[in-house]
């Protein structure tokens, strides 16, 4: 070591070593970078490891050389050139192998590969050695020499293993340890030599002096490596640009294939988008057309081209509308309102009858969507429910809650002098004429009857059917109360015209009550109110009138609802007594029955008589209990009479209505004890109009008792003559009307005669009631009637009064004394 250091600093210009320092060190950095360039670029390897080669052979020898110049032997010295230049050649190619050594794989291939170089170098020192000339023999130290060898292989393969090992962290550790390994083998082998002078061998003189050939060489060779050096960066610089190229392309090239993927699938959704819009379009319920903001198609579905019945021209993109307005409307212009915008919406009728609405909506962008729709049924169906909502289904007269809005408009006008007439109509026999001849000819008469009332009324007018068989008309703009009553006379007479169906003659009338306005007030529901009553009070006064409202009607409704309130306490509370008036028999002389009739002892009113209530029990339902007790207290009270003398009692239609009056009659006989042959139940005509045969059957089982039927009232009814046949009368009880009349006018007179002789011939007995003078009597007797009934005989007294009647006429041999 000392001998190394010694050698150094004694026989070297260090000036010179510290070049071949640097030349050393540069030349290990370039070969490293040139060897790093052989890995990455294998097309051209060979090149690289070529220029790895050269450099790190040619800056071996220029280490060698410099610091062969910086070598101050005392003695003259020269080089053979020929051995020279194979120093450098060896050393170039074993670079060169040591280099292509280290690109194989394996563990052991890097310091190996570093041996080659090592063992260039030392090759290369040792043949150097050889091709100097100095004027002495040199001596060999073989320990050094070895070491000199030794430490150029070591470091070299430590400096190639070094570089394998960590390739990131760059070259200059791995070039600093060739460095050393360069410069320690190459002065360890100068250590090793030591020249002994010989004079007899001679040095040629050199041509070039030391300093300029020490310049030459180290600027050849720093030529050289810049060379090298500069190659290497430009490749890899050229390599850095063509890898940022690179990059540059794969991140462009990414860039378009995910761009081309998202238009891919952009692509296929707006597909499918369009495809789900364009079925959604054509399977829209309605039309649509879309247009831009010139005016001219765009879109449209088909339902669009169904409607309209579009041609094919018609339906391409860029259509005007003027032209497709011809076509649908006739015309080209758009409507538009008063400020010139389009009509959002509007209904239009085609040319084939079909309603379309049409909808426009302005769009963004200036164009704008029509929709478009058949509402054809929507309107009919809204129509027809608009028509039942208003009108009479049956009669198709408007119905009551369209006479109620006319009747307020009209009543509202009426205030500003424009008078009307309210008429409220009721058909007096309807109940019976339906109930006789079944509900589709009570239909028809309903619709004959709203006929004839709509015939009879200006348009202006308005007829309605309240409800049942309850017709209104509301006359309107009329002056003079006149002017009603002439209409209501009209009605009437219209009405009393029989109606024909299906072979029946059906006569019916009616009954009409009148309200005026303004002058019975201005209230529509007031104003229905006075008509009504005013009707009630012409049906219960004489059917086939008319009443125009009065004060008071009101009161008297009021006091009917009254009655029928105490009625049923009445009934709770036994204030019914029965009076008997008696039937007397014009042949034998003696009373044959009594007439059972009811009276209210009323707490507040007294005794109050069968007109002010009977009709009122009727219609409320109330007669049928009343009747009930009337009929059983009748019984028991004749069961104490005599036996020969019987009972007549009073039936009103309800009570056939009920199904129990047989087992009612024959409870109420079999509880008093009384014979059927005792009893006589008293019918009116009324009854018989309800349901014929059923009727029939009830008095046919009745008759079958053993008790007698009579037909009250007889004359005042309807066609009382043919109910003489077909119902099994024992008795025919001729009106007080005609009997009163009977003094003085003819008419009277034939009618009794000929019921006399009519009732006769079918084998009835004959009956007059409301006999009250003793010159009715004498005609009576004269035509041969065989009871009478009236106050001449005796007015209706109590029950206990019945003893002393029978008494006074059933013993007497003139039985015609009027009794107290
Ligand atoms: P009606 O069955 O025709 O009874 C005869 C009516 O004529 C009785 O009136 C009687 O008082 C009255 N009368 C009898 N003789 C004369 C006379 O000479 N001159 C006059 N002006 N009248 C005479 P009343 O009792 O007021 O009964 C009226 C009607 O009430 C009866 O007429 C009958 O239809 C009905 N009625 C009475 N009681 C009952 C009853 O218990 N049930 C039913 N359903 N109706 C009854
Ligand atoms: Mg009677
Ligand atoms: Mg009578």
């Amino acid at each position: 070591m000392f001998q190394v250091y010694a050698c150094i600093a004694h026989e070297h210009d260090l000036r010179l070593v510290l070049v071949a320092g640097v030349i050393c060190f540069l030349a290990a950095l370039t070969s490293f970078a040139a060897f790093g360039q052989a890995r990455q670029d294998s097309p051209r390897r060979p090149f690289w490891l070529g220029l790895a080669g050269l450099v790190a052979g040619v800056g071996i020898w220029s280490t060698h050389f410099v610091a062969m110049l910086a070598y101050r032997p005392s003695l003259p010295m020269g080089y053979d050139v020929p051995i020279t230049l194979l120093s450098v050649v060896v050393a170039i190619v074993l670079c060169a192998c040591g280099w292509w050594a280290a690109l194989s794989r394996g563990r052991a291939a890097p310091p190996l590969a570093g041996a080659i170089i090592g063992a260039g170098i030392a090759t290369m020192h040792y043949i150097g050695m050889a091709a100097v000339i100095v004027s002495g023999r040199i001596f060999w130290d073989s320990g050094l020499a070895t070491a000199s060898v030794a430490i150029g292989i070591g470091f070299a393969a430590a400096a190639t293993a070094l570089q394998a090992r960590r390739p990131q962290a760059g070259s200059w550790l791995p070039a600093l340890l060739l460095t050393v390994g360069i410069c320690g083998m190459h002065f360890t082998a100068m250590a090793a030599a030591s020249v002994l002078p010989d004079p007899r061998i001679e040095v040629p003189p050199s041509a070039i002096d030391q300093g300029t050939l020490a310049t030459i060489v180290t600027a050849a060779a720093l030529l050289l490596l810049a060379i090298g050096f500069g190659l290497v960066l430009f490749e890899r610089s050229l390599a850095r640009s063509q890898l940022e190229e690179a990059q540059q392309r794969a991140a462009l090239a990414e860039e378009v294939l995910r761009g081309a993927a998202e238009r891919e699938t952009l692509h296929h959704s707006l597909q499918q988008h369009a495809a789900i819009s364009s079925a959604a379009l054509d399977n829209m319920a309605q039309g649509l057309s879309m247009y831009d903001a010139e005016d001219r198609l765009i879109i449209h579905n088909r339902r669009y081209v169904e409607i309209y019945d579009m041609p094919e021209e018609l339906r391409e993109p860029g259509t005007p509308i003027s032209i497709i307005l011809q076509h649908i409307f006739g015309s080209n212009q758009l409507p538009t309102d008063e400020a010139g915008n389009r009509v959002a919406l509007r209904e239009v009728e085609l040319a084939n009858g079909r309603t379309i609405e049409i909808q426009i909506q302005q769009l963004p962008g200036g164009g704008w969507v029509a929709t478009h729709e058949d509402v054809t049924e929507k309107r009919a169906a809204s129509r027809h429910i608009a028509y039942l909502a208003a009108h009479d289904v049956l009669t198709g007269l408007p119905n009551r809650a369209t006479f109620g809005e006319r009747l307020k408009q009209e009543a509202a006008q009426a205030k500003r002098g424009r008078g009307f007439a309210l008429l409220t109509i009721d058909l007096d026999r309807f109940k019976e004429v339906n109930d006789t001849l079944g509900h589709p000819i009570g239909d028809e008469i309903l619709k004959a009857v709203s006929k004839r009332l709509t015939d009879l009324v200006r348009d202006e007018d308005l007829v309605t059917r309240l409800g049942g068989d309850e017709f209104a008309i509301l006359q309107s703009g009329i002056g003079v109360a006149a002017d009603a009553a002439a209409l209501a006379n009209r009605a009437i007479e219209a009405l009393a015209e029989p109606f024909e169906f299906e072979g029946h003659t059906v006569a019916i009338g009616a009954s009409v009550g009148i309200s005026l306005a303004p002058g019975d007030g201005l209230d529509a529901d007031e104003l229905l109110k006075m008509s009504d009553l005013a009707l009630y009070r012409a049906k219960s006064d004489s059917r086939g009138t008319f009443r125009f409202f009065e004060e008071g009607m009101d009161s008297r409704l009021r006091e009917r609802r009254t009655i029928e309130n105490d009625l049923r306490a009445a009934i709770r509370e036994g204030q019914f007594v029965v009076h008997y008036q008696p039937l007397l028999d014009l042949k034998q002389g003696r009373i044959g029955c009594f007439e059972a009739l009811v009276r209210w002892n009323h707490p507040e009113r007294g005794l109050v008589q069968p007109n002010d209530f009977i009709s009122i029990a009727e219609e409320s339902g109330l007669i049928i209990p009343i009747g009930e007790w009337v009929l059983r207290q009748a019984c028991r009270d004749a069961a104490t009479w005599p036996g020969d003398v019987g009972v007549a009692v009073n039936l009103s239609a309800a009570q056939f209505k009920r199904g129990d009056l047989v087992a009612m009659t024959t409870s109420a006989l079999s509880a008093a004890g009384l014979a059927p042959a005792r009893l006589e139940l008293e019918i009116t005509e009324s009854v018989l109009l309800h349901d014929e045969a059923w009727v029939r059957t009830v008095l046919e089982k009745l008759t079958a008792l053993g008790i007698r039927i009579a037909m009250d009232d007889f004359g005042t009814g309807y066609s009382s003559l043919s109910y003489l046949r077909s119902f099994p009368f024992a008795k025919i009880k001729i009106d007080s009307s005609f009997v009163a009349d009977l003094v003085g006018t003819t008419d009277s007179l034939a009618i009794v005669q000929a019921t006399i002789q009519l009732s006769r011939k079918l084998g009835m007995t004959t009956t007059a009631e409301g006999v009250e003078t003793e010159e009715q009597l004498r005609i009576l007797t004269e035509e041969g009637c065989a009871e009478v009934q009236g106050y001449h005989v005796s007015r209706p007294i109590p029950a206990d009064g019945v003893a002393g009647l029978l008494e006074l006429y059933g013993c007497s041999e003139t039985p015609l004394r009027k009794a107290g």
